[in-house]
């Protein structure tokens, strides 16, 4: 197996004096060094080809002893150093001071035709970031990361990607339900590969501290490494920076809206610098179209991460990363003004992913209304998001208000919420929708085929990717590997797995790991 190494981020930046792997504040220092706990059984549950090949690797590469050893932490890569990085962030909306790869380990960066990617396990052991924890992750928030990142991937939404889900053969202590019943689960590690693993937080740990060298140090070294499409100097440079990743966080949030995935902990020191999804924990997907809901009991009070209120936390986010980056700027006006541009944006932008949904290439003014009045529609009653959508590509310009309605009656959860009152309303919607498509130019077929390519017809279902969870955990990984060839093309048809396009069954509505999540991982 060979890798082609590249160690920028541990050259350029400054590493942490002390080598001591406890807990501890780091200061001034972008990283320290450390080494994965060898795990004392490893075995390949699963890995994607394609991260494989993007990062230069073969399907006998996946094979090999070698590929076991590194990503499973039993070896380290000749001509690697593996680090932890520091950085802090804000939790819930609260001031958490430093954080950090308290259970993930950077391996190494590698380059292949002209992409470089850091590679990082996680559940590889403690470092000095691991504060009261352990830094070893369980099976089924792995499994969890390794699905969700790859259907991610495949559904068009920027993502960490993930290269590898193994077993370390150790046995880990968790308590699910934070209720005093801890109990030993299967210990995993997944390797997880993105451009970098800079967070908001990672700013805003030197900017807590005053450390403004260190802040202009890691600012220079993201936007040199990656953003070299930045030309500028001094002030202006920063801020196209920061200009880019408000657009780039506010391009995932819409994907997020449109594929109806929650994130659940949207805290600063889950978001990348590079716009994409990081840290898959407590998410979900949601199956009844609901604006209020958030899949994290840890949030169940406040729900500040519901589906709804996504593009709001990530502007509160990125006026965290604003301050964070403000020593380098010393004005706040034009920080000030991408802020502001960002929900005339974010509205704009939406609206064009609402209309593909709905199959509409010329932009109309009442489209707007006619969004407005769906969503308010589709929270009436329980209606799968997923199957509503995929449905609605098959309404015919021609169809009846009554018989469209009917393309999509699949997705309800119980017909009998449908009282005259809704039925009314889903009719008197569906005769304005179908004078908006008989304004569109395509032919049924050429709209349906364009909206079939931003509404999947499959994604990662909360009580699917627990299905595969409970098989994984007796051994048997085919439901697993069933998942991941299905997600890889969530936009096709598939009749063969017709299965997996239906409503979450009744038993999985408020069954742990369904439709509830704690943290624990
Ligand atoms: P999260 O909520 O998963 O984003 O984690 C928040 C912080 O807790 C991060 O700094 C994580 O590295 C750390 N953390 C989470 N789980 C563990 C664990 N099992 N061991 C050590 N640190 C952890
Ligand atoms: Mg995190």
């Amino acid at each position: 197996m060979k890798l082609q190494i590249q160690n920028n981020f541990t050259t350029e930046l400054p590493a942490d004096p002390n080598q001591t792997n406890v807990p501890r504040q780091v200061h001034q220092s972008a990283f320290s060094f450390v080494v994965p706990k060898k795990p004392t059984n490893p075995s390949l549950i699963h890995a994607s080809i394609d991260v494989a090949n993007a990062i230069g690797l073969s399907q006998d590469d996946i094979l090999s002893t070698d590929f076991l050893n590194t990503f499973s932490g039993s070896i380290i890569y000749p001509g690697t150093k593996p680090y932890a990085m520091p950085y802090a962030g804000h939790q819930f909306g609260n001031w958490a001071g430093q954080l950090g790869d308290g259970r993930a380990i950077n391996l190494t960066e590698v380059v292949h035709e002209n992409k470089s990617y850091t590679l990082q396990l996680k559940g590889a052991g403690p470092t000095p970031y691991s504060r009261t924890a352990d830094g070893f992750a369980v099976l089924r928030s792995s499994i969890r990361e390794h699905l969700c990142a790859e259907a991610m991937h495949y559904l068009g939404v920027p993502t960490t990607r993930s290269l590898s889900l193994m077993l370390s053969g150790d046995q880990v202590l968790r308590d699910v339900l934070y209720n005093g019943n801890p109990a030993y689960e299967k210990g995993a590690i997944v390797c997880r590969v993105a451009p970098s693993f800079i967070r908001f937080g990672s700013f805003e740990l030197f900017a807590s501290r005053e450390d403004h060298d260190n802040l202009k140090l890691l600012t220079d070294f993201t936007i040199k490494h990656h953003f070299p499409q930045i030309q500028k100097e001094g002030v202006e440079k920063y801020l196209a920076f920061f200009q880019e990743v408000t657009q780039t966080t506010l391009n995932m949030i819409v994907h997020w809206q449109r594929v109806g995935f929650v994130h659940g902990v949207m805290n600063t020191d889950n978001m990348s610098i590079h716009g994409i999804t990081i840290d898959y924990g407590p998410y979900g997907w949601l199956e009844d179209y609901n604006s209020g809901w958030t899949p994290n009991t840890t949030d169940n009070q406040h729900k500040r991460y519901r589906f709804g209120n996504q593009p709001e936390i990530a502007l509160w986010n990125l006026y965290q990363l604003a301050n964070a980056l403000y020593p380098l700027i010393n004005d706040a006006k034009p920080l000030e003004a991408i802020l502001e541009a960002y929900s005339t944006d974010y509205e704009k932008e939406y609206l064009n992913m609402m209309r593909d949904k709905l199959g509409f290439q010329i932009k109309k003014n009442q489209d707007v209304v006619l969004i407005q009045s769906l969503t308010q529609l589709l929270e009436k009653v329980e209606t799968d998001m997923t199957i509503f959508f995929r449905n609605l590509s098959n309404v015919s310009k021609a169809d009846a208000a009554t018989t469209a309605f009917n393309t999509i009656k699949d997705a309800f959860y119980n017909e009998k919420d449908l009282d005259e009152t809704i039925l009314k309303d889903w009719h008197d919607w569906f005769e304005k929708y179908s004078i908006r498509i008989n304004e569109e130019t395509l032919s049924d077929s050429e709209r349906k085929n364009q909206m079939n390519t931003v509404n999947p017809k499959y994604v990662l279902r909360n009580y699917m990717a627990q299905l595969s969870i409970d098989d994984a955990d007796k051994g048997n990984y085919s439901l697993l590997n069933e998942l991941f060839e299905i997600l890889k093309n969530p936009y096709d048809e598939q009749p063969n797995f017709q299965k997996w396009f239906a409503k979450r069954p009744d038993w999985a509505r408020d069954k742990v790991g369904c439709s509830m999540l704690s943290c624990s991982s």
